[in-house]
């Protein structure tokens, strides 16, 4: 057989791979040492209460005749598919239909399957730095080329920094996929309406399609913050959305996530709602039913105050970071839409050298930029996702060797 040439070319899952190696490596020399992590990207609370009885009930009605589920509808239990659309869309003045929402276990693995519907030469533009995962599913299929001195080929960067205010330009070549993530992840920062308008008028203009990463939409603290990429005209048919259990509900280890596919969105005269049908009915065998039943608990009146909880202790936590950097005078970014705090390292110094700065001075742990992109140079990602205990701590720390 021959093999995919393009996967076994893959670079090393070089980022998380290297910071644990390093990380590893200082507690065997210094076993003593207490080492607080800020590079979490996983939730730490538990699961709310309204999804863990919702679980335990629909496990229970498994175990009977009555209630026995097998495969489930191929996209996903109408319950929760009416919570998401009322939850989520008509809330905010989205008309959203039934047959748009595909309920799945995960927005990485819709993220990453999203390219099997893109062909084979299709240009892909992505910001920068940016979630691995866009990068790496196109690069696999072979869309991007050859990997030279840490940039592909053929990707389109689309550079967000300090100077343009983390907002991405516009593709200066024609791209026919843009992945846009927001809130962001490293940078936790956000786009406004009219700043995501461009976009939707770029791709309307040029026949492009995006892809709309909301997987932090929960963390929007503004009103004014779009929380979903259709409350922007004409977004209807040039976009597909993303969203995911995982942290707005803290279903990291639980898996449920869907992705909405407008039937006006049409490409080369298809429509990629018919096509991600058949391409999830084909691979996909659904989620299962107490999963669905958790998930949908979370819409309930106890389910999102209790998520909202979990949702403000992380928010406490990012102003904690934001607040002791910037009394530190230390440039930071996002954090505030966002469990994702991205600071300029101290005196201009590379991302991995501040790492080990880190590490080795404060016991603390974080995530160095350029390990997202290019652009991530020269910047650090701090996250919310420990306790408030060890984040003061650890800010403590960071400020002690600054
Ligand atoms: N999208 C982004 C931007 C993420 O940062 C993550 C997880 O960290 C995901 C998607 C993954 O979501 P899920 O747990 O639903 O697969």
């Amino acid at each position: 057989m021959n093999i995919n040439t393009h996967l076994a070319a893959m670079p090393a899952g070089y980022l998380f791979a290297e910071v644990a190696r390093r990380v590893k490596q200082y507690q065997a020399e210094n076993p003593e040492a207490d080492i607080l992590r800020l590079g979490i990207g996983d939730v730490t609370r538990p699961l709310c209460r309204a999804a863990v009885d919702a679980l335990r009930r629909a496990a229970e009605e498994m175990g009977t005749f009555e209630g026995f589920h097998g495969y489930g509808p191929d996209f996903g239990y109408d319950f929760l598919i009416d919570a998401i659309i009322a939850g989520d869309y008509t809330a905010r003045g989205v008309e959203i239909g039934r047959d748009e929402v595909f309920i799945s276990d995960g927005a990485k693995s819709d993220v990453g399957n999203l390219q099997e519907l893109f062909a084979a030469d299709a240009r892909i533009a992505v910001t920068d730095p940016v979630y691995p995962v866009y990068v790496d599913s196109n690069a696999m299929a072979g869309r991007l080329g050859a990997y030279r001195d840490g940039k592909w080929e053929k990707l389109i960067y689309l550079p967000t920094n300090a100077e343009n205010g983390f907002v991405p330009p516009l593709p200066g070549e024609k791209a026919d996929v843009i992945y846009l993530c927001y809130p962001n992840n490293p940078t936790g920062t956000v786009l406004t309406k009219a700043q995501l308008k461009a976009f939707v008028d770029y791709a309307l203009e040029n026949d492009a399609l995006i892809i709309y990463d909301a997987a932090y939409k929960a963390f929007i603290a503004d009103e004014e913050i779009p929380r979903s990429i259709f409350e922007i005209p004409g977004a209807r048919r040039c976009a597909i959305e993303c969203c995911s259990f995982s942290k707005t509900a803290g279903f990291t280890g639980t898996r449920c996530a869907y992705t909405i596919v407008p039937r006006e969105l049409k490409m080369g005269g298809e429509s990629l709602n018919r096509l991600w049908g058949r391409r999830q009915a084909t691979k996909f065998n659904g989620v299962s039913y107490p999963v669905q039943r958790a998930a949908a608990a979370v819409y309930t009146p106890e389910g999102q105050k209790q998520i909202m909880e979990n949702i403000d202790y992380y928010r406490e936590n990012a102003r904690v970071i934001r607040r002791g950097l910037e009394q530190a005078g230390i440039r930071t970014f996002g954090g505030v839409h966002s469990p994702y705090v991205w600071m300029k390292t101290p005196d201009g110094m590379k991302s991995w050298d501040f790492f080990d700065l880190l590490l080795r001075r404060a016991q603390v742990v974080g995530t160095p930029g350029e390990g997202f992109g290019p652009s991530g140079e020269g910047y650090f990602r701090l996250t919310a996702f420990n306790t408030l205990e060890n984040t003061r701590a650890a800010v403590e720390r960071i400020l002690n060797v600054l």
